[in-house]
């Protein structure tokens, strides 16, 4: 979860400035966290809730089905209280309803809030379900819950101890081909919102990354919508390298007392980033 608020800040100045290459500075002025770590936060919230209600650990259905109930709870009550974190229009308005329903959404706002499910996951059965329960209360759209369930795939591998190569080869077969390099679409890729054109090109930004921060160099190296790349792209990265401590600390002091109070209790709740017991 912390490498997607991490990509998120960073690349916040960048959504309507691209910046198309590797070398600038990780934090600076123009940085927030918008829209991807707030929806972030709501989930990992969701999930400690749902956790908690539901206390019989075989009542899958029972958890999957509350923690849809408290997705939408939470994603409502924290985003009322950041209308100027960055929404799109019709997110915004499912914040603000009455009566939230699902509106056939392929956003990649799917995939930017989701990584709380793979990291709380204990097999990537588990993983996936978790990530159908938090994205379907907006996101119905066969192409956003792929988007979803892609990068929660990627994420739990890593944890696992999957390889780059095993990683990329199961999204290759089950998701996205992956049939480019980051320098071949850094000129050419351009904004866009939908899983389909933001979920694969984050994928192979961390795929061709060496270390944490040299994932999130490459997401914001391709332009387009640039937090969210950066975000999918940090929350992979986290589970396979780890998180620098100096990377941490500069990015959580972008969190208010409220975020910041979630991302703790997360850290307390969450299990380890990454362990070879658990099962792909
Ligand atoms: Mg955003």
């Amino acid at each position: 979860m912390l490498g997607a608020i991490i990509g998120d800040i960073v690349g916040s100045r960048f959504e309507f400035n691209n910046h198309r290459s590797k070398d600038f500075e990780l934090f600076g002025s123009g940085c927030f966290a918008t829209d991807d770590s707030i929806m972030t936060l709501a989930i990992a919230k969701a999930i400690m809730e749902a956790t908690s209600l539901v206390k019989s650990a075989n009542d899958h259905a029972g958890f999957y089905r509350e923690l849809s109930r408290l997705t939408v709870e939470n994603m409502q009550q924290l985003g009322r209280k950041y209308p100027n974190c960055g929404f799109g229009g019709r997110f915004y308005g499912w914040v603000f309803s009455d009566d939230p329903q699902p509106y056939n959404s392929f956003g990649n706002g799917a995939a930017m809030r989701v990584s709380p499910a793979a990291f709380s996951a204990n097999s990537l059965e588990d993983a996936i379900a978790r990530s159908e329960a938090v994205t379907r209360v907006t996101h119905n759209h066969p192409e956003g819950i792929k988007g979803a369930n892609a990068t929660t795939t990627a994420i739990f591998m890593a944890r696992a101890g999957a390889s780059k190569s095993q990683i990329g080869k199961e999204i290759s077969e089950k998701y996205y081909p992956l049939n480019f390099k980051i320098d071949e679409i850094r000129e050419t890729y351009h904004f866009n919102e939908t899983c389909q054109e933001t979920v694969p090109q984050a994928i192979q930004c961390f795929l061709e990354s060496v270390s944490f921060e040299d994932a999130i160099r490459n997401a914001i190296s391709i332009g387009g919508d640039s937090d969210t790349v950066a975000a999918i792209t940090g929350s992979i990265a986290e589970a396979h390298y780890g998180v620098p401590e100096d990377i941490k600390e500069e990015a959580l002091a972008y969190l208010d007392d409220e975020l910041l109070a979630i991302y703790n209790k997360w850290v307390a709740f969450a299990p380890p980033c990454q362990s070879d017991s658990l099962k792909q």
